[in-house]
């Protein structure tokens, strides 16, 4: 029986690579969509023409995602992982050995920070993180081994200039990892840049529905894709197929849903701006947000993930993640529910206050992540929220 990974055809566009790129079509019965194979076990050395083993080292349906997500980021290959934290974590521990320096900023995602800064510098890591956005190129110089920075930071949206900085670690010889959770390869695509690797939570929208954790990471260097797949062989970071088939289930609809959301996020964004009860909106494609010039250069959309300060202090933000009714309050992002997040008690909470001040992290900031519900429905629950201060 011959089975094949479908090879994606060089002139298909984004929207054809994820819905036919890496799936495993078996000829045999003639399925169109990847099976999910439970099998942790594989018969060998003879009796399959793939070379699997065993489940903690790959399977068909982790490598069809895996197909799927490379030609998708435009890159040679792409590993997965059962987290995005898994996916940074195993990525810092294959690149960086004792006394070399990882260059980041401090606006990154809370638990990357936590894993470099408590965790890294455990092992004799250096780990400079000092810069917030664009100034992590001064801090960037010949003894830098990696710099890892998010294409869209989190919650105030900056968006450092990726294709600049790219220059610089090509420079200095430095390896830039780029965190594109947030924009997508909808939206951004770093390898076309020049970034080393793509690291993504595909818990976010590349699976998009909330009932799935993962992580990607796709680079060109074939020689790191296969020492990163031997580190998650030993630290077992491997999702298993039934996440795996959910991820690849959600990228099918990835364009459709990131298309959407970018378009009613900007609505929504510039209701905000008018409101009454809205002290100020964070949105990178407003000409009011400083990232704005650089996003327009940089990405095709802004995400579904808005920030706004409400008129009022923390109490009154808390008020109105409590109000909303079609909204839905909690953390996380990139889903088809709206999801409102109070950034001071859930996200950021052990961030110290003084360090929250410093990002520009003010007590009464919201942060909404657009789902996949009508605008009007959308705009209706947000203003009879705010409309209770
Ligand atoms: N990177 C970013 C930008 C995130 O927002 C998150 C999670 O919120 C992660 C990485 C970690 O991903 P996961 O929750 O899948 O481990």
């Amino acid at each position: 029986m011959e089975v094949v990974f479908v090879e994606p055809e060089r002139d298909w566009e984004e929207e054809t690579k994820l819905i036919h790129a890496g799936e495993y079509r078996d000829e045999g019965t003639g399925s169109i969509v990847t099976p999910i194979y439970v099998s942790v076990i594989y018969r060998y050395p003879e009796g399959n023409p793939y070379g699997y083993k065993y489940a903690r080292n790959s399977s068909p349906t982790i490598e069809a995602l895996e197909k799927k997500m490379g030609a998708v980021e435009n890159a040679e290959d792409a590993v997965s992982f059962s987290s995005g934290m898994a996916g940074i974590s195993s990525t810092m521990f294959t690149l960086l050995s004792p006394n070399e320096k990882l260059v980041t900023t401090k606006d990154i995602y809370g638990t990357s920070y936590e894993f470099f800064t408590k965790v890294l510098t455990k092992f004799g890591i250096k780990v400079d993180e000092k810069a917030i956005g664009e100034k992590v190129i001064e801090r960037m110089d010949k003894n830098t081994k990696v710099v890892f920075v998010e294409t869209i930071s989190n919650p105030l949206l900056i968006v450092p200039p990726i294709d600049e900085i790219a220059k610089v670690a090509k420079e200095v010889g430095a390896l830039l990892l780029v965190d594109n959770t947030f924009a997508t390869p909808i939206n951004f695509l770093p390898l076309k840049v020049d970034a080393y690797a793509v690291i993504h939570s595909a818990s976010k929208y590349l699976a998009g529905h909330n009932d799935a954790l993962g992580g990607i990471v796709a680079s060109n260097d074939k020689k790191f894709t296969s020492s990163l797949r031997n580190t998650r062989r030993m630290f077992g970071g491997i999702p298993d197929a039934q996440q795996a088939y959910f991820i690849i289930r959600g990228l099918k609809t990835l364009h459709v849903r990131v298309k959407y959301q970018n378009e009613v996020a900007l609505e929504i964004a510039k209701f905000l701006e008018d409101h009454p009860k809205v002290e100020r909106v964070y949105y990178p494609c407003l000409p009011s947000h400083p990232s704005y010039e650089t996003a327009k250069r940089l990405l095709k959309g802004c995400g579904g993930v808005i920030s706004f300060e409400v008129k009022g202090n923390g109490f009154d933000a808390i008020k109105i993640m409590k109000k909303v009714k079609v909204i839905q309050r909690t953390a996380s992002l990139g889903g088809v529910e709206s999801i409102i997040t109070h950034p001071a008690t859930m996200t950021h909470h052990t961030v110290p206050p003084e360090v929250r001040k410093e990002l520009g992290i003010k007590d009464n900031l919201l942060r909404l992540s657009v789902g996949l519900e009508n605008v009007e429905d959308l705009i209706n629950d947000l203003d009879q929220a705010l409309s209770t201060l």
